[in-house]
């Protein structure tokens, strides 16, 4: 793993315009690993021409011969799943193994997914009289997050490619490492210069330079609601596409005939997984009267199991922002069962895996997205008031539903305002489309419906 001092544009590492850089700190031990440039508006500059004068021809290029392409990028981050995987543990901090499953074989998943459709997709379908074409919608501003580097970077880059649109990435400023790693992997997948190409910096200077440029056709973001907000409207005053993937708050509702040790062992372990840094993460609990303490009893001793095994937070910042919400759930009278603010360790940014009990639906812990180990565990008195806990925030991202027949947790779930559920612990579908109801966001990403949102169409009637 080495850090480039430059940017990826054009097919070339070229020099960045300013000298500004960002530090990117190991979450582990808190030691600087790498430097990286802090672009600039005239890097994005840089960035979005080299993208827009590889437009034509990678626009043209067959879309068999696109998927070619993407097969070699597969193949590329197969060949360095080792080092994605060290990468992405020394910057953000999840265990080794959890890196190499996830943070590289998932990018590994979606990138080969995109190799398919891309050869197998009707980008043109008759309709009646009429022709009609899925033509790439141009240059791709892609904004991503650090808490799935690489996923979130393929999640965008894989179907825009696909689709015949060129790319413009400015990542996370605490993961630019992993990001820097895809650049090279698309260099060694022979690529053409300019169909992607890569400007790391901060976001309210390189990420809004990309948001507002004039040249860029869709702003696919994906982060916090907040900013997430400002950039939707930016896309909307200059009338571009948009793509928002934001927060989630997500419900995991148990039934009472539901297998309860096994719906809250699962519910506890996609809570603290990536250290509860997953938007999709199920962080509240809903749980019926008659079995709730039982339920409480197994989510501590879940927790508890957990103990030290999970990896720190992303950051200072991070630590200290999940610590408050902490503190504000038993300020407003939670009942903290397991974990709590103090540091477990003295060096790193850990957290103790939390679970909160006597937890309603109003507390802020119930309704805002913490992004850290916490759980919140509440109480439903019949099934109605569950549905409307469970629809009860501005988020609408992702849930689960667990019941002895599946026919019964389906009926739950189809109440659910959310865009995901996943039934008595469904497994992860690459190609199933993700995305939000309500304040989670606009537009889906994964399979066919993530291409759909990098064509446009145009149809020809005869
Ligand atoms: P963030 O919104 O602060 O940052 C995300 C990206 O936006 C980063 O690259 C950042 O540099 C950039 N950015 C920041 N300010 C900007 C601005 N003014 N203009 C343009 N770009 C700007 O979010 P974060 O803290 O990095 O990520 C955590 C958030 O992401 C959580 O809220 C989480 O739920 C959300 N998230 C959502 C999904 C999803 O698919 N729905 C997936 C992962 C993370």
């Amino acid at each position: 793993m080495k850090a480039h001092h430059g940017m990826y544009i054009g097919g070339e590492w070229r020099l960045a315009a300013g000298a500004d850089t960002i530090e990117v700190v190991n979450p582990v031990d808190e030691q600087v690993i790498g430097r990286v440039p802090a672009g600039t508006s005239a890097d994005v500059g840089h960035a979005v021409r080299a993208a827009r004068a590889a437009l034509p021809g990678w626009a043209a290029t067959p879309p068999t011969e696109r998927a070619a392409k993407l097969a070699a990028l597969r193949d590329v981050l197969v060949a360095r799943k080792d080092e994605i995987a060290e990468t992405v543990t020394a910057e953000l901090g999840s265990p080794l193994p959890f890196s190499q499953a996830v943070h590289a074989g998932v990018p590994i998943l979606v990138a080969g997914s995109y190799a398919e459709l891309a050869a197998t997709y009707a980008f043109e379908e008759k309709v009646g009289n009429s022709t009609v074409y899925h033509e790439p919608v141009g240059v791709v501003g892609a904004i991503t997050p650090w808490n799935y580097p690489l996923h979130q970077i393929v999640a965008k880059v894989a179907p825009a490619l696909a689709a015949g649109c060129t790319v413009v990435l400015k990542p996370a400023e605490d993961t630019p490492l992993t990001a820097q790693l895809f650049a090279e992997a698309v260099a060694e997948a022979d690529l053409p210069a300019g169909v992607f190409n890569l400007v790391t910096g901060l976001g309210p200077v390189a990420g809004q330079a990309l948001a507002e440029h004039p040249d860029v056709d869709l702003v696919s973001f994906t982060g916090s609601t907040a900013v997430g907000r400002r950039i939707g409207a930016t896309a909307g005053a200059a009338v571009k596409r948009v793509a928002l993937e934001l927060g989630g708050k997500s419900a995991n509702v148990i039934l009472p005939s539901a297998d309860l040790a096994k719906a809250v062992n699962v519910g506890v372990a996609n809570v603290m997984s990536n250290s509860g840094q997953t938007c999709s993460a199920w962080t509240r609990m809903l749980v019926h009267t008659s079995q709730y303490e039982e339920a409480v009893g197994l989510a501590a001793a879940a927790a508890t199991k957990y103990g030290d095994r999970i990896g720190p937070v992303v950051s200072a910042k991070q630590r200290s922002r999940v610590r408050s919400y902490i503190e504000k759930g038993i300020a407003e009278g939670a009942r903290l069962v397991v974990g709590g603010p103090e540091s477990p360790r003295e060096q790193g940014y850990f957290i103790s895996p939390t679970v909160f009990a006597d937890v309603t639906p109003d507390m802020t812990i119930a309704q805002e997205e913490i992004f850290g180990p916490v759980l919140s565990i509440i109480r439903y008195e019949d099934e109605e008031e569950a549905v409307r806990i469970a629809n009860g925030t501005v988020y609408g991202l992702a849930g689960a539903v667990w019941a002895a027949e599946e026919a019964e947790a389906v009926a739950f779930a189809r109440r659910l305002d959310t865009g995901q559920v996943d039934i008595n612990g469904g497994r992860f579908n690459p190609l199933a489309p993700f995305g939000g109801y309500k304040q989670s966001g606009v537009g889906r990403e994964l399979g066919s419906h993530g291409l759909t949102e990098y064509l446009q169409t145009k149809s020809f009637q005869f």
